[in-house]
């Protein structure tokens, strides 16, 4: 029986890289709202365990974001078991330490296939499903690293930036369709592509109250630098995500969502050298 209760009720919602991290809290936070969920990743098992997790309202594809025919695959089979995507989250992306000075080709070459040519390849092949659908709403996870730049990592900045921008391009390109696109810019989060937590964070932690989490709480004592004095946790993405993914955010496109702890806000003077 299809779900009539949820901010997502009724929809069909594709994640990439929902195997773990942001993706995986994404998809759990979806499925909660009413989506069916497809749980795209090239991480099969933990891919499956997570589609698993979500019953009736998860489902697993595998699927590689830097191949086209896989985009094509993966809206197939939504369409197929949960009917047409009207949602599609591009959050697949890796990320890669190294300066310009140090940056191999190659490397740059995988950053950009991964985190720029992969989105871009999943608005053309889910777009055109939402064109003829004539309604769609698709979420760009690009980074604080695509608002300003981030040292040293020169390739996932440039990736992310490049994600901004086709965010907007494909924005007015689709907008006549009933389709939005936006793009979500996180900064700091727990996950295990920040070397951290590999468990969903459901919660953020109360405020005022040490996290119980050693770990996170070492991390959360080293952000005196920006407003909110702590890490951000999955399911603080995953509250952005779904904003923009539902009706609610029906008047916004080309749009950039920032959650970073205030990061970029500005600049501290009392925690800060000044002239
Ligand atoms: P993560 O490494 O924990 O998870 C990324 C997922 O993407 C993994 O499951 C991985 O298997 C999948 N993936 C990688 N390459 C893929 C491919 N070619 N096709 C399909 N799936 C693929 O990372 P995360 O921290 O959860 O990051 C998710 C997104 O959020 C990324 O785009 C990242 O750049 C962005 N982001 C993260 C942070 C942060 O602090 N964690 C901050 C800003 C932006």
């Amino acid at each position: 029986m299809p779900d009539v209760t949820g901010r997502l009720a009724g929809k069909t919602a594709i994640v990439t890289g929902a195997a773990r991290g942001l993706g995986e809290s994404i998809a759990r936070l979806f499925a909660a709202e009413g989506a069916r969920v497809v749980v795209a990743d090239i991480r099969a098992a933990a891919g499956r365990r997570v589609a698993v997790a979500l019953g009736s309202h998860g489902y697993f594809v595998e699927h590689d974001v830097t191949d086209e025919a896989s985009w094509h695959n993966v809206v197939r089979q939504s369409s197929e078991v949960f009917g047409r995507p009207g949602v599609l989250i591009n959050n697949a992306g890796i990320g890669h330490r190294a300066a310009v000075l140090e940056l191999a080709r190659t490397d740059l070459e995988r950053v950009l296939a991964v985190n720029l040519v992969g989105p871009i390849l999943g608005m053309k092949v889910a777009g055109a499903d939402m064109r003829a659908a004539g309604r769609g709403s698709i979420v760009n996870i690009s980074s604080l690293a695509g608002m300003a730049g981030v040292f040293p990592v020169i390739a996932y900045s440039a990736s992310k930036w490049g994600l901004r921008g086709a965010t907007k391009a494909a924005a007015i390109e689709l907008g006549r369709y009933g389709v939005r696109v936006n793009s979500l810019h996180p900064g700091g989060i727990v996950t295990p592509m920040s070397g951290a937590a590999s468990r969903p964070l459901l919660e953020p932690p109360e405020p005022g109250r040490e996290d119980a989490d050693p770990e996170l709480a070492r991390l959360d004592g080293l952000r005196t630098y920006q407003p909110i004095r702590r890490v951000g946790r999955p399911i603080e993405i995953a509250r952005a995500a779904l904003f923009l993914a539902s009706d609610e955010s029906s008047y916004c496109s080309g749009t950039e969502l920032v959650a970073d702890g205030g990061r970029l806000a500005g600049f501290d003077l009392e925690r800060e050298p000044t002239a």
